[in-house]
């Protein structure tokens, strides 16, 4: 007579159940294996390094050579725009230039490629630059105040000016530009310490640090504000006479009032 068994194995039903210890002490021995390992290694670390405080970095940013340079404003977390940024954007162009442009800070696509004004601002730049005889690269130098790009292209805070400011000031040092024409109000405001508007700044040569700055139009606002290409004009014209009577690039720079 076919016994419970029997029936359960014709019916394909079988095996029923199976002893515990047969699946368990596979799992026991991976846990044995695996666990003291977990408990033992590290986590990788998910914050950053402590930052560096502010004197020692400004003194470590001020010896930076050229070749360093990039690299070192690529791994800066000094402000929260390296939380939002894409790339980085230290700057372009010939570094023995006799003229340094700085703008505001980079927009997207300068994010996106790690280069300052390359969208429709930088075209008008570009041109601006053909009109004297000119080229981006060809003894001229672009740099921003900012280094990463503000969320939304709002304006620079002051604590993000403030912490980025030591890189702008060493390009300055560097470069030892003949001139440098501060394009927009944050270029003008961080390089001349004032909160006066640029229509009362262009149209005369200012000093920063013993280098001839002449003030003009960001070349985003003159994309809105087609009349003031005239005035931006202008700036150029009395950039282009500055350079031609100054005497040469500085041997040294004075270093930064405190
Ligand atoms: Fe550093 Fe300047 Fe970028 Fe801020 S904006 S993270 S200070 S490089």
């Amino acid at each position: 007579m076919a016994t419970r068994d029997d029936i359960l194995v014709e019916l394909g039903l079988t095996p029923t159940w199976r002893r515990r210890e047969a699946v368990a002490a596979p799992l026991a021995r991976l846990v044995a294996d695996v666990a003291p390992q977990v408990l033992r290694e590290p986590r990788p670390a998910t914050s950053p390094p402590p930052a560096q405080d502010a004197e020692t970095r400004s003194a470590r940013i001020a010896s930076l050579s050229w070749d360093d340079f990039a690299a070192d404003v690529d791994a800066c977390t000094a402000c929260g725009l390296c939380r939002t940024r894409n790339k980085a954007v230290p700057g372009v162009g010939d570094t023995n230039a006799g003229w340094l442009f700085v703008g505001e800070a980079p927009g997207a696509e300068e994010d996106a490629r790690g280069e300052p004004f390359v969208g429709q601002a930088g075209r008008l730049l570009d041109n601006m630059l053909a009109a004297l005889g000119m080229a981006r690269g060809r003894n001229v130098y672009i740099a921003n105040v900012l280094k990463c790009r503000p969320p939304n292209n709002r304006a620079p805070e002051p604590s993000e000016s403030g912490a980025c400011r030591p890189y702008l000031e060493r390009q300055v040092e560097l470069l030892r530009p003949k001139l440098i024409v501060a394009l927009g109000k944050s270029a003008a405001s961080l390089l001349l310490d004032t909160d006066a508007t640029i229509a009362s700044l262009r149209g005369r040569v200012h000093q920063y640090r013993g280098v001839p700055l002449v003030v003009t139009y960001h070349p985003a606002y003159l994309l809105r504000n087609l009349p003031d290409k005239a005035k931006a004009w202008e700036d150029m014209l009395l950039a282009r006479r500055t350079v031609a009577t100054s005497v040469g690039k500085m041997t040294s720079i004075p270093p930064p009032v405190a």
